[in-house]
């Protein structure tokens, strides 16, 4: 299988870039992965994304080699997503503060705002809690991720997924925005959720909306 390209972790490079200076990652949290030919390229393990280059991408083959670095100890949840939802190829994780301050309550969020549709449901779920870089961790994610495009990490953090990085990430900082708004209206109350039919309504305006992620069909077999 072919090692990454310089396209790809150039790409990689300007996401994870993308995630700091939006400030939803700080010091060494969060991590990228995009899928590649011999299996995934991720961000490296523990350098802060100050120093984070396209030469510090790590790429992990499917049997979990690693080439060029010490990858992120995430790979497993990149891996495990990766190889659960073949019809997206980015995953993005972040440690950004309104998301993980629901997530330390346990709290996912509800149908309180359309705009929650965008992760591909009525609501986005938080995942159990499992210790950082497990199997159990990926196990877990996946799990919360049944049918949506972002979920919460128990006592940790966000995960995006998108069909390209550009996506995940703006996915990745929609939700951020939307658990902050949720945070501030449970400030002043108890916000109105939207029904069944209010978001089901919004899922098929959505389907046709600008840029909005479309669903894709899974490709079968997940990619090697
Ligand atoms: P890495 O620096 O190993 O990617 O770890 C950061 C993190 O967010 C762990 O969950
Ligand atoms: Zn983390």
């Amino acid at each position: 299988m072919s090692a990454a390209t310089r396209q790809q972790r150039d790409a990689l490079a300007r996401a994870a870039s993308d995630l700091y200076r939006a400030g939803l990652n700080q010091g060494t949290e969060g991590n990228l992965s995009m899928r590649t030919g011999e299996g995934m390229l991720i961000t490296p393990s523990g350098l802060p994304w100050e120093e984070i280059g396209a030469g510090h991408m790590v790429g992990v083959d499917s049997h979990g080699n690693a080439r060029g670095g010490r990858p992120s100890s995430e790979w497993p949840l990149h891996r495990a997503i990766l190889d659960a939802r073949s019809e997206i190829d980015a995953v993005v994780h972040t440690h950004s503060s309104f998301a993980t301050t629901l997530a330390c309550l346990r709290r996912g969020l509800p149908p309180f705002h359309y705009m929650i549709a965008m992760a591909g449901g009525p609501d986005i779920r938080c995942s159990r809690y499992a210790t950082f870089g497990t199997t159990a961790l990926a196990e877990a994610a996946v799990e919360a991720l049944d049918g949506r495009r972002a979920c919460l990490l128990a006592n940790h953090g966000l995960v995006a997924l998108g069909e390209t990085l550009d996506q995940a990430v703006m996915l990745a900082l929609t939700v951020e925005k939307l658990c902050e708004q949720y945070w501030r209206a449970c400030q002043l109350g108890e916000p109105v959720l939207l029904t069944e039919q209010d978001m089901a309504e919004v899922m098929e305006r959505m389907a046709d909306y600008g840029h909005a992620p479309r669903s894709r069909p899974p490709r079968g077999d997940p990619a090697p």
